[in-house]
């Protein structure tokens, strides 16, 4: 598919450049606080599977830019954003990064290392593992993450936090309402108009942070796996940015000469797992035989 081709078809792809988002996955957070106001009242956030950074610069051009222009103004009194990706991610003004597995526990770690003692008024876990197409089986490891997101979440969230997090809905989507309902009084499964109705993922918007009574981290899996999988959980559609579908094509804006220029990318990925695919065709399309050894910086 074309560059403009792709501008057509997909609306959101074509905005994010325009606007300077890295990714369109931007959007979807917007959209969210559009419906949920998510971002009120809130100051110290954790980003969790945040390459290429576009929810990092919704955060950083909501809270940070914002309190950081703002005349009063202190130093030690600004938002605090921590993002982390498997992925390295280029920097973005306000946002510190951990590159690190957020199924290890000592990702967690990092991350209260840098709250100091104070904890997040929300988390927000965009995480996607590497889609296989089987059903079934992008959805079980979908959730393993959103349970990871949830372990550091009963780390560093503190009580009235907020947690959102993406979800595939499948066969055990009320299996994990109701475990998110264990720590959360209100639950919304949420479809932003910018996440494609053809895609599985849905939002989970999880408000006012409740640990049982007694709740020690440590028990976690073994208070979700008793929990039992009633029907519930339907999605609610959010997101009224301009109207925008993101299952339909748009004519593009053309130049007075007539023409369309398409965009580039805002910030493509530093270091992708597909780089040294991309090199290997490069090579290949100037002839070059002998890649067998990886270069260093792969
Ligand atoms: N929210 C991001 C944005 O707006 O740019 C997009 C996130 S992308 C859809 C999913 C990310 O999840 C990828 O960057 C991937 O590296 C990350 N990821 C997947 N599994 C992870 C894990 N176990 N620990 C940390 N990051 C992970």
């Amino acid at each position: 598919m074309g560059k403009a081709s792709r501008d057509k078809r997909d609306i959101y792809y074509r905005k994010a450049k325009e606007e300077g988002w890295r990714a369109r996955s931007a959007f979807k957070l917007l959209q969210i606080d559009e419906e949920f106001n998510i971002f009120e009242g809130v100051k110290r956030v954790v980003d969790l599977c945040a390459a290429p950074g576009s929810w990092s610069q919704v955060l950083s051009r909501k809270l940070y830019l914002p309190a950081k222009l703002s005349p009063d103004s202190r130093d030690n009194d600004l938002p605090l954003i921590v993002a982390i990706d498997l992925q390295p991610m280029a920097p973005i003004e306000g946002v510190i990064q951990v590159q690190g597995d957020i199924t290890n526990a000592r990702t967690a770690e990092l991350v209260i290392r840098h709250f100091d003692g104070c904890k997040a008024d929300m988390v927000v876990c965009d995480g996607a593992p590497d889609v296989t197409g089987l059903h079934d089986m992008d959805e079980f490891v979908q959730s393993q993450l959103i349970l990871a997101g949830l372990t550091i979440v009963t780390h560093v969230l503190k009580e009235g936090g907020k947690f959102i997090a993406k979800i595939f809905r499948g066969k055990d989507t009320s299996l994990l309402y109701c475990q998110l309902k264990l720590f959360f009084p209100v639950v919304t499964f949420a479809k932003p108009k910018s996440s494609r109705n053809s895609s599985i993922e849905a939002f989970a918007v999880c408000e006012n942070f409740s640990p049982p009574e007694g709740f020690n981290p440590k028990d976690l899996y073994r208070l979700l796996e008793r929990v039992g999988s009633p029907s519930g959980a339907d999605d609610l559609a959010c997101g009224d940015l301009r109207g925008y579908d993101s299952d339909r094509s748009y004519p593009l804006p053309k130049d007075a000469d007539g023409t369309y220029q398409s965009l580039d990318p805002v910030q493509p990925p530093i270091a992708p797992p597909y780089k040294r695919a991309l090199e290997m065709k490069k090579a290949s399309s100037h002839g070059i035989k002998d890649l067998e050894k990886p270069s260093s910086d792969s």
